[in-house]
């Protein structure tokens, strides 16, 4: 048997591997000139990297951690020591732990309501959930404007979401947003450094997972081939890069939504995988670069919210040891559409200015990188494509449904762990199990 996989990232990797080990003939045709999609790792000092894509992971990612133990990876804490930094409308301030100087019955009344809807969702199959239809035709921004009035509920909301989800309000429906909360493990796991989601990382980058995979695979990963057709004749799947035809039993198709719908099918697919209101999530990385990480010379954690932006938080991802400090600052939602479209010389100087306002403490950073997703041809979407109002009850039934010889996968089509590393990898062991059953 000989299966097409289309897309090099943790999903198609691990779906090409799992079929190889199972005796199927795979070819992967990657679009970029390098494996990990999402994953990707940025050499910020000799022998030092920093994820300039997905970073974090928890004991519950149990598929991501099997497959780190099982290519001789390690992973490291995230740290979280020290005093964190708020600048909620004021100037910035200090406060003990991670909790926003903001009205803590308010955020804990904007909390509850948020849990309440996130477990009214059904995680295997949103577009189920009694009330389905009302939660999926609600933005969230309309969500909030209905049901949260307090302006410190208010201004945090956007914060948290854009934290947990990369997204604007204005984008994504209350049911996909519920949906990804519970698919990722509730909130409180998924917002949690200890005991959470974003505990650890992947020590040397979580690129290294792809590049590992893609090594043991060789020849059989091609990169640089777009696809951009796949046709079904008879028993046979013929897939159309720019550099020739490729020939299989199947294909699995292991791209986000909206990549997917720029892929020509013949015959046709029953219906598109995405929508004219499926968003991409937005998300840019900043990294500032020290010979150290001097914040927690100062009784800092690295950790910083922000309201203005452009940086609407910061998190100490340094490596362990003795190596440089790495301080990642994310800009997400509506505030990383703004800062993508700057010219490079404007970001730097926003950047800058604000890291100094939060951290006067600190020098100049010796390094700086951006990393902007939000233009990322074959991406459109981070950390994950945004299911807007419809379009989990459009999309939901045949989210995984084979059409034909054609199978998905990619972390948009895993009801658990939606969006997230460990989403790709179990998307990647559906697919091969259905084309080849393991036993
Ligand atoms: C900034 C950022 C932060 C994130 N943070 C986290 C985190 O902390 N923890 C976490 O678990 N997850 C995080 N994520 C999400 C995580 O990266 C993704 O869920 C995961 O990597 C998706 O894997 P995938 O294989 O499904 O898709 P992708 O990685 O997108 O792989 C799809 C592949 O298909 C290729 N491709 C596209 N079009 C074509 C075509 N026409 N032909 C051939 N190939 C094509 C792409 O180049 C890509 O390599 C983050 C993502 C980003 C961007």
């Amino acid at each position: 048997m000989s299966v097409i996989v289309v897309g090099a990232g943790l999903a198609g990797l691990t779906a090409a591997t799992e079929l190889a080990a199972r005796g199927v003939e795979v070819t992967v045709l990657e679009a970029r000139d390098r494996v990990g999609g999402r994953t990707h790792g940025l050499e910020v000092a000799p022998g030092q990297w920093a994820d300039a894509g997905a970073a974090y992971l928890g004991e519950r990612h149990t598929e991501l951690k099997a497959l780190i133990e099982r290519l001789g990876l390690a992973t490291a804490p995230t740290t979280m020591l020290g005093r964190s930094r708020f600048s909620l409308g004021g100037d910035p301030e200090s406060t003990d732990g991670r909790f926003p100087p903001l009205s803590p019955i308010a955020l804990g009344e904007m909390f509850d309501l948020l849990d309440e809807v996130t477990k009214a969702v059904r995680a295997d199959a949103p577009h189920l959930t009694p009330d389905a239809e009302r939660l999926d035709r609600l933005t969230v921004a309309e969500w909030i404007e209905q049901n949260v009035q307090h302006p410190d509920a208010r201004l945090f909301f956007p914060l948290f979401l854009g934290e947990m989800m990369a997204a604007d309000p204005a984008d994504v429906s209350v049911l996909h947003m519920a949906f990804y909360l519970n698919s990722g493990g509730g909130i409180r796991y998924l917002n949690a450094f200890q005991g959470g989601a974003q505990e650890e990382r992947v020590d040397g980058g979580a690129h290294r997972l792809s590049e590992l995979l893609a090594d043991k695979l060789g020849d059989r990963v091609l990169l640089s081939r777009p696809v951009r057709l796949v046709e079904q004749i008879g028993d046979r799947v013929r897939v159309h890069t720019d550099q020739g035809v490729h020939e299989g039993d199947s294909v699995v198709i292991a791209l986000p939504p909206l990549l997917a719908d720029t892929v020509e099918f013949r015959p046709e697919l029953p219906a598109p995988r995405s929508s004219e209101v499926t968003a991409r999530g937005c998300a840019v990385k900043v990294h500032l670069i020290h010979p150290k990480p001097l914040w927690r010379d100062h009784g800092l954690s690295g950790w910083s919210v922000s309201s203005d932006g452009p940086l609407l938080s910061t998190v100490d991802d340094s490596p362990p040891g003795e190596g440089v400090g790495i301080l990642t600052g994310f800009v997400t939602g509506s505030e990383a559409k703004t800062f993508a479209a700057l010219p490079a010389e404007e970001q730097r100087t926003a950047v800058l200015a604000q890291a100094r306002r939060l951290f006067p403490q600190l020098p100049e950073p010796i390094g700086y990188h951006v990393t902007d997703w939000v233009n990322e041809e074959y991406s459109r979407g981070c950390y994950a494509a945004l299911f807007g109002p419809g379009d989990w009850l459009a999309q939901g039934p045949q989210l995984t449904e084979p059409f034909g010889r054609v199978h998905w996968a990619g972390t948009e089509t895993s009801t658990e762990f939606f969006g997230l590393m460990e989403g790709a990898i179990r998307s990647g062991l559906r697919a091969a199990e259905e084309i080849a059953p393991a036993g």
